[in-house]
């Protein structure tokens, strides 16, 4: 098998995606698979779908489509807010957009009007993280022009937070979104059959709540592949949290300084490193670079130290190890080092782990 690699155990993903799927099912909580961090890859879809996903969501239209051709079948929703240069594609292509520009939804009616497609939507609230999201006190005004958007149905809305403001979705703000839900559905007289609360984040508001309001959906991608929330990144009990295994081989190992000789400039990443003298080490070079992962979202499997990394190799502290040239490393990965690794081409996925089990339900 090339080197490096991901070995992917599709029995532990299949686990986690029983046990969520179990857990939020008991309050009425439909999971949503997000695929965004395996790239769409069909074979992983396919574990999901196999055990009970019914929705599969990806940032990406173009994962969605590799899903679709693979034959792996499913609703398909697009989380990332459309742009207005890809609308036709997504009407095409996703069954379900999350939204929040008038002008998109304009569009999308437009083309689905054209590819007599009903095309489902989802409109974002903002409720402080500060991505994508209409202002709460915008919602009316924004259902109002929806409804009468033909070629569309208003199916829910939605919310995401602890994304890029690291906003908790606590009960405040579900109870927040609950309320927007049930004033629309009130005000309108219609029905939103999703309301999404968001994604891994929220299993802390989940546990702690004794009232989920209406929330009825959440989309989750960490606690599915990596067995953790994402408030934290505390591990879920009984979940996997090693279903993903990146292994490199060693193309150098020998005693060296500590610390690099000469004058000292930008390094390949324009850093200017510093280096303490620990006299005399054991150094690894390893096949695998920061084109292929983070590499701080990495942690050796092995007692041994990550020094750093440029492109293409990566420098290991060896001393405790005495790894061999030719010796394989293995690494946990966390979810942004995971997002690159499996991204990259030059990363060989190798799926292993006994598959019948995903097949049992
Ligand atoms: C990525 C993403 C998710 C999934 O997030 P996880 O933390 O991996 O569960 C959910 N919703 C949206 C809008 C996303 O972009």
């Amino acid at each position: 098998m090339n080197l490096p690699r991901i070995d992917i155990d599709l029995g532990k993903i299949a686990h986690n995606v029983q046990q969520l799927k179990i857990l939020y099912g008991t309050k009425g909580i439909n999971v949503i698979g997000v695929t965004k961090v395996i790239g769409g890859d069909p074979m992983i879809a396919d574990v999901l779908v196999k055990n009970g996903i019914e929705i599969l969501a990806d940032s990406r239209i173009s994962n969605i489509i590799k899903m679709r051709k693979a034959g792996i079948r499913a609703q398909y929703l697009l989380l990332r807010t459309p742009a207005l240069s890809q609308v036709e594609e997504v009407v095409i292509h996703a069954h379900i957009s999350l939204n929040s520009e008038l002008a998109v939804l304009k569009k999308l009616s437009e083309y689905a009007l054209r590819n007599h497609i009903i095309h489902k939507v989802v409109l974002m609230v903002e409720l402080g993280d500060l991505r994508e999201g209409i202002m709460p006190s915008k919602m009316n005004a924004y259902v109002k022009e929806v409804l009468n958007l033909e070629g569309l149905a208003l199916i829910g809305i939605g919310t995401n937070l602890a994304c890029f403001g690291g906003i908790s979705p606590d009960a405040d703000k579900m109870n927040e979104l609950s309320s927007i839900a049930i004033r629309l559905e009130e005000k309108f007289k219609i029905t939103l059959a999703m309301v999404s609360g968001g994604n891994s984040a929220n299993y802390n508001w989940f546990t702690s709540s004794k009232d989920e309001g209406r929330i009825n959906s959440l989309r989750l991608g960490e606690s599915i592949f990596l067995g953790r929330e994402a408030l934290r990144r505390k591990p879920i009990p009984g979940l996997f949290t090693d279903s993903f295994t990146l292994m490199a081989e060693v193309i150098e190992a020998k005693l060296k300084p500590s610390q690099p000789y000469g004058e000292v400039y930008q390094n390949a990443n324009g850093d200017i490193p510093g280096f303490k003298n620990k006299g005399l080490m054991n150094r690894a070079v390893l096949a695998i670079g920061t084109q292929d992962v983070i590499i701080s979202g990495i942690t050796p499997k092995q007692n041994i130290t990550v020094l750093g990394a440029s492109s293409d190799h990566m420098l290991m502290d060896n001393s405790k190890t005495s790894l061999k040239v030719g010796d394989i490393v293995a690494f946990n990965l966390n979810y942004s080092a995971l997002l690159r690794a499996f991204n990259s081409p030059h990363i060989t996925k190798n799926r292993i782990g006994l598959y019948e089990c995903a097949s049992i339900l």
